[in-house]
């Protein structure tokens, strides 16, 4: 047995056998092959081996994750079956003598250049990842290196990875995907916000060597203290079985809470909302007694997509979001694309510093055609529910007021085409401290604010939110952090505009009581979150927790003080 470390990133108990999520070494060197008949057939071969890969995981991924999905595979299939491609790659390896592995790579790497110097043609661009996709597999099978592919797991597995994409974690199939390890990544990492919607137990920034992790190796995830169990004993399986089923337990007993109102012991009324990023999330938002959707990521949609949406295709998507709520308020985010959400399809030239670079509301203002599409179908979705919307990583009140412009023209012009339009309220996220600082002015112009905490710790802190070096920085309690987020409600209240929170530390339940003492409106978390959070906030007194939040401002100097002063709040007398 050997136990690791690392930072608790998804609540719950997974017990399976680890499967390693890396990059194979597929190097290889040119030779001169004398027979280049056998040479063909061995080319033959790995072509076949990876087509029925590829058959396998098209069905799989129909049954588990719908067409769309699939259709990737049937593009990837077809490469394999153009006459063309197959043509130059045997006939270099016919006329040069060279093997088949430097043929191959040779010949769709010319082809992946045309593609990429298509600089006007995404469809081509497109077509180019995909050759590369393609061309890894069969390489994988020339070498006998095995391809570690998400979509090839059919059985209950650990994810073990250095990092993961949002669009990786996207791929797994919770019935399968019982837990994840991964080395980089903090808790506010995308990756390990989608593993919590997904309800897959994680540790991510992982202390040990993953080296130590060898394929099928029985695994321990515990996801609510971050600890990583590897060979487990027979006692600490059983031991882990408990705890798993203790969790379970608390779970269901939580479930009285899911119609409940939220309500403080002294009569307090703030909104638990939930986070989403796409319509399948929205089920358990609702399962777990969402009064609203405080975050709805919508830029999800763009990285579903090998191009950027159409305008019917995002209404249709709010417009269902707004209706399965029933007129319990939604607060769309428009596009936060870049950072750690990079669009292919985009081709966005790479930055040193994607998180301080262009993304969110920066490229939709650059990008006006992008940003009016996604407009007039939020406001064309308007007309059926309860809708707001707001815009991501807004710095100065220059940026509000142009995005509110280009907003109000499109606005006017559905009107004058007579397409019925609902009460829709603009807001802002703070995110930027520039903005977090300013936020009396803001206030004036906005009908809300919404914190994004994971963002706004990372640039208060200056610690790259995802960087397991400097993890212990990102600091969530640190007074400077609260000081600055008690800042922002005062403001807000002082003006009557409402404070809302949707980052990660609204569901956190060391924060709520701090949160709920500076009396945060509405506090929007991962579904999974909403229960214990609303269990928590009846246990509260608004009126102990004030005393609380002024000690945490002013008294405390570190993040230890604050959790000291939280502690002793809650104790019971
Ligand atoms: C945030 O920054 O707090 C936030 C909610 O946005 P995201 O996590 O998508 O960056
Ligand atoms: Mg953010």
């Amino acid at each position: 047995m050997t136990k690791f470390k690392g930072i608790a990133a998804s609540d719950g108990i997974a017990i399976a056998s680890a499967f390693r999520l890396t990059e194979p070494d597929l190097s290889f060197n040119k030779e001169t092959i004398k027979d280049s008949d056998a040479e063909i057939a061995r080319l033959n071969q790995a072509i076949e081996v990876s087509k029925q890969e590829l058959r396998t995981i098209q069905q799989r991924t129909l049954k588990d994750l719908g067409r769309h999905e699939a259709e990737v595979f049937k593009a990837h299939i077809a490469i394999l079956s153009d006459p063309e491609l197959l043509k130059r790659i045997k006939t270099m390896i016919e006329t040069r003598h060279v093997n088949a592995e430097y043929a191959l790579k040779n010949v769709s790497d010319s082809y992946i250049q045309i593609f990429n110097s298509m600089t006007d043609n995404d469809y081509l661009k497109q077509r180019s990842t995909d050759i590369k996709d393609v061309m890894k597999r069969v390489l994988s099978h020339l070498l006998g290196v095995p391809l570690s592919d998400p979509a090839l797991i059919d059985h209950q597995v650990i994810i073990i990875a250095h990092d993961l994409t949002p669009s990786d974690t996207a791929q797994f199939v919770p019935n399968y995907v019982k837990g994840i390890v991964s080395d980089m990544g903090g808790r506010t990492s995308h990756s390990a916000i989608m593993s919590r919607t997904m309800e897959i137990p994680a540790v991510v920034g992982f202390q040990g060597s993953l080296a130590d992790i060898k394929d099928g190796d029985p695994v321990i995830v515990d996801g609510l203290t971050g600890n990583v169990i590897v060979k487990p004993t027979a006692d600490e399986r059983q031991a882990y079985h408990e705890k798993q089923r203790q969790y379970q337990q608390r779970n269901e007993q939580l479930g009285a809470f899911r119609n409940a109102a939220t309500t403080s012991s002294d009569g307090k009324h703030p909104i638990i909302a939930a986070n989403i990023g796409t319509l399948d999330d929205l089920q358990a938002a609702i399962d777990n007694g969402a009064e609203g959707i405080g975050l709805f990521r919508t830029e999800f949609l763009y990285m579903d997509s090998d191009k950027l949406p159409s305008e019917e295709a995002q209404f249709n998507v709010y417009k269902t979001v707004v209706q399965k709520m029933a007129g319990k308020p939604v607060i769309f985010r428009t596009a936060d694309i870049g950072g750690d959400k990079d669009l292919p399809y985009l081709h966005t030239p790479h930055e040193a510093n994607p998180f301080l670079g262009y993304r969110a509301i920066r490229m939709s203002l650059d990008q006006p055609d992008v940003f009016r599409t996604q407009l007039r179908a939020l406001i064309r979705a308007s007309a059926f529910g309860n809708l707001s919307i707001m815009f991501p990583m807004i710095a100065t009140v220059t940026e509000f007021k142009h995005a509110k412009r280009i907003f109000e023209d499109e606005r006017t012009k559905l009107v004058a085409k007579d397409i019925p339009v609902g009460n829709i309220k603009l807001g802002i996220m703070v995110e930027v401290p520039a903005a977090a600082l300013l936020a009396d002015q803001f206030a004036n112009v906005v009908d809300f604010m919404s914190i994004g905490t994971n963002d706004l710790i990372q640039y208060v802190m200056a610690a790259d939110r995802g960087n397991r070096r400097i993890s212990y920085l990102y600091q969530p309690y640190n007074p400077a952090v609260l000081r600055l987020i008690k800042s922002v409600i005062d403001a807000c209240h002082d003006n009557g505009t409402p404070a809302y929170m949707c980052g990660e530390m609204a569901g956190d339940q060391k924060a709520i009581p701090i949160l709920v003492g500076m009396g945060l409106n509405e506090f929007s978390m991962s579904a999974t979150s909403i229960l214990k959070s609303r269990a928590l906030i009846k246990e509260l007194d608004s009126r102990e927790m004030v005393t609380l939040a002024n000690k945490t401002v002013s008294l405390a100097s570190t993040s230890q003080q604050v959790l000291k002063y939280v502690h002793q709040a809650l104790e019971k007398p």
